[in-house]
């Protein structure tokens, strides 16, 4: 008896893996298109799909990220589902019994997949927009093994990656996702090219201070600041940057 004992068989794990995969249908990781039909099996478990679109063939594992993987889907459920836990690769090796390797390489390419699918998601309903200037490199550091700069950190004016101090980028999503992007400058293209990738086009409102690169949001989408410099922290309907600020807290110390 071991942790295998208790997990479905393949067919299972397959039939979830399509629930999960293909819910609003189908779709051919080569083309992209839906029109697809069932054809045939892939190593009798995994459903076979033929493209109508390329006329090219795929599976439930085609371009996923345990394509090529030659271990079974339940092996990769048990790693996981073992994962959630916080536990170390050598004891998720031991539990589902595969080597150490095999589940370090394992836990790194489902980490990554959940990284990337966290960058791809773009914020909706209310986003707050921010900046903060960090420090960066080994100023002011003992084991800094240069000369001190005379530059410095007497540079006037905003920080940017030039001065040591680049800027980040926050924006949060009220009631959800958190995305701080370091950027080497606070332009507005800059701050356009991010809001761009970052923010859906249907978001229902885009609040952010004074700051001049921020007006290139004008217009477009429901743009609104706070005026800080005149003392101004909140607006009636709720128009502030207190959510991401509070994001901001942790760079400070
Ligand atoms: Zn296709």
């Amino acid at each position: 008896m071991d942790v295998r004992s208790f997990m479905p068989s393949e067919e299972e794990c397959a039939i979830v893996l399509r629930d999960v995969r293909w819910r609003w249908g189908a779709v051919c990781p080569r083309c992209g298109s839906r029109s697809v039909i069932r054809h045939g099996r892939h190593l009798r478990v995994y459903q076979r799909y033929l493209c109508k679109g390329c006329g090219r063939h795929f599976n439930d594992r085609t371009g996923a990220q345990f394509e090529g993987s030659k271990l079974p889907l339940r092996v990769w459920f048990s790693v996981a589902f073992l994962m959630q836990y916080k536990i170390s690769v050598k004891e998720m090796a031991k539990t589902a019994k595969i080597s150490y390797p095999t589940a370090f390489n394992m836990a790194g390419t489902l980490r990554r997949g959940l990284c990337l699918s966290h960058l791809q998601e773009r914020l909706k309903g209310i986003v707050e927009l921010d900046d903060v200037y960090v420090t960066a490199g080994l100023k002011g550091k003992r084991c800094l093994k240069r000369p001190p700069r005379v530059r410095s950190l007497k540079v006037r004016g905003r920080g940017a990656y030039k001065t040591d101090k680049p800027a980040i980028m926050g924006m949060v999503e009220r009631g959800g996702t958190v995305k701080l992007i370091p950027s080497a400058n606070m332009t507005e293209q800059a701050v356009l090219r991010r809001v761009m990738r970052s923010i859906r086009e249907d978001v229902e409102a885009i609040y952010t201070d004074e700051y001049p690169a921020y007006h290139i949001l004008d217009g477009f989408r429901n743009h609104q600041t706070v005026n800080h410099s005149i003392g101004e922290y909140a607006r009636d309907g709720g128009i502030h940057i207190n959510t991401v600020e509070a994001e901001f807290s942790v760079f400070r110390p």
